[in-house]
């Protein structure tokens, strides 16, 4: 197994022939998924997705793939292959577009009905688009794109198998091997087969699932768990999933339309994806049971189908947890389905909502104490199964943090795999001869959405807003006469989210003064020298008296 090197030099030029495959997000976190191809100077992208913020980004919006390896060659892109229409595979597409509009974009009927809200909102008529389905094989320059079913949580989703000259790379996208899905389309272990029997050079996997034993529990199994939610509820019930679980909300509506309830979709994404899935023919929806408002019907006959599984500050659940939401406050007795995984960075933002729910007097059911979701992710048996049929000579994991790349990778070596690169986001991975190999990297950093602007925030600035969340803010402000290097006034010290009123920092201006005056009377006169004495001495007390560590702002100035 190829080890992850921490000092990789700038990638090589790429060797005639050869086949290049580099990520600029998902290796290393679930989400903005994002994987080029190169050949013969022409990029392929597969996939351009978001990552959602957690608490550590504050008024972060989204966070993108890092397009910098790549801004210089935009031209040389001959299509974006989307998987599925999941907002880590979809989110980014807008983003990429903005630089050039004229970049084919390909997918299925759904994920390329899902994208298309996006480029209308981003204004970006122009982009051609083109619609595949499962078995055809289409010519995007270099590379023969072959697409292949595979089943996930989202209808409509495709493993893309693509050949050049240097070899057929597999990449299976977001998938598990449900036997039985509700849409009866299975993974196509058959076209993994024959692929693999005429010979995958590079295996790219969904690791997600990587580190969970076994295999993935059947969507259908979960249809008496919800059943029996709605059988023992009397009031409102109201089911939190991904706007884009068009399965899921299937078996919302059927179990609603056996209990004699209506649905009413709450959440902007949930009324626009339901109505998608429901023209394009993946969501059938039984009569009558969709209603426009969410008092159609009294509260024991309603059903509130809505987005914010996630915890996601600003939709529609966490507003309800918090009694914020306009339309919907909720009454003691109400039930809340939480029918969604947990993805990996949510786990506090998720509790939290369903802490405020349960305080509200909700029953809150959930993952963890009902059978009331799966995931759309292959266990780690689907992945030995699909390592034995597919035969690949490299593997590269995707689609995982570092330790479910690893599970992975494992499990390939295990199935006799003879490599596997674990490869995080930049590692340029060469195909040459067959053989894949890391030999170099790209800077490959976060880019984060903040309102309108992309990229006008960095870490340093994060970590600010960061500091000033947890920490609190001083500022202390003091006049000197730089001719007699006397204090004129001050310093008066202000502070935020640290201590009921500043005369906490009435003990520390005598010594603030003392230091100031050393300095001023050894002919300092630099006011950044001086700040400089004013923000160590108020940091040391803020540290020893307050155990804090604030963003403090000294200002000195002159009269
Ligand atoms: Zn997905
Ligand atoms: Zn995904």
């Amino acid at each position: 197994m190829s080890h992850l090197h921490l000092e990789l030099p700038a990638p090589p030029p790429l060797p005639e022939g050869a086949l290049r495959v580099f990520a600029l997000g998902g290796l290393g976190e679930v989400g903005r998924n994002m994987t080029v191809f190169e050949y013969g100077g022409k990029l392929l992208i597969v996939d351009c997705g978001v990552l959602f913020p957690d608490e550590h980004h504050p008024g972060v919006d989204l966070i993108l793939p890092d397009f910098e390896p790549i801004r210089d060659r935009l031209d040389d892109i001959v299509a974006i292959v989307l998987t599925h229409g999941h907002e880590d595979h979809i989110g980014g597409v807008p983003y990429l577009l903005r630089e050039r509009d004229t970049i084919p974009v390909v997918g299925s009927e759904l994920t390329l009905a899902l994208v298309a809200p996006k480029l209308r909102e981003h204004k970006l008529k122009e982009v051609p688009k083109h619609t595949v389905t499962e078995g055809e094989v289409l010519e995007l320059g270099p590379f023969s794109c072959e697409f292949v079913a595979v089943n996930h949580s989202i209808p409509d989703a495709l493993a893309v198998a693509i050949t050049t000259p240097a070899g057929v790379a597999l990449h299976t996208g977001d998938f598990k091997m449900d036997q039985l899905p509700l849409d009866g389309r299975i993974t196509d272990l058959r076209a993994f087969a024959r692929l693999g029997e005429a010979g995958v050079d590079l295996f790219l996997t969904d690791s997600t699932n990587a580190d969970v034993p076994g295999f993935t529990t059947p969507e259908r199994d979960i249809t008496p768990a919800i059943d029996a939610v709605f059988a023992r509820s009397n009031q409102r019930i109201i089911v939190a999933s991904f706007a884009s679980h068009v399965h899921r909300v299937q078996q919302v509506l059927d179990a609603a339309a056996k209990h004699g309830r209506k649905v009413a979709y709450v959440g902007r994404s949930m009324v626009r994806n339901m109505q998608i899935a429901r023209d394009l023919g993946y969501l059938k929806v039984p009569d009558g049971v969709v209603v426009d408002r969410i008092d159609a019907a009294p509260p024991h006959k309603m059903v509130l189908m809505s987005t914010g599984s996630q915890g996601e500050p600003m939709a529609a659940l966490s507003r309800m947890a918090n009694n914020s939401h306009q339309q919907v406050q909720l009454e003691p007795g109400d039930t809340v389905l939480l029918a969604s995984s947990l993805i990996p960075g949510n786990e506090n933002a998720v509790y939290r909502v369903i802490d405020g729910l349960t305080k509200l007097g909700a029953t809150v059911v959930h993952k963890g104490n009902a059978l009331v979701h799966v995931s759309g992710h292959a266990s780690a048996g689907e992945l030995l199964y699909c390592y034995n049929i597919v035969k690949p000579s490299n593997v590269m994991p995707v689609h995982g943090e570092i330790r479910h790349l690893h599970a992975n990778g494992a499990l390939a070596t295990k199935t006799g795999v003879p490599n596997v690169l674990l490869a995080e986001d930049g590692y340029v991975v060469d195909l040459v001869d067959g053989h894949a190999s890391i030999t170099g990297a790209f800077d490959c950093g976060y880019v984060y959405v903040d309102g309108s602007s992309v990229g006008d925030i960095s870490d340093s600035d994060l970590k600010d807003r960061r500091v000033l969340g947890e920490e609190g803010f001083i500022s202390a402000v003091v006049v000197i006469d730089s001719t007699t290097g006397k204090i004129v006034s001050g310093p008066e010290i202000h502070a935020r989210g640290l201590a009921e009123d500043d005369s906490v920092f009435d003990s520390i201006v005598p010594k603030i003064v003392r230091s100031l005056e050393d300095a001023l009377s050894e002919g300092t006169r630099d006011t950044r020298q001086l700040q400089q004495i004013v923000r160590r001495t108020l940091g040391s007390f803020a540290g020893r008296k307050l155990r804090r560590r604030p963003m403090i702002l000294p200002i000195v100035l002159e009269a």
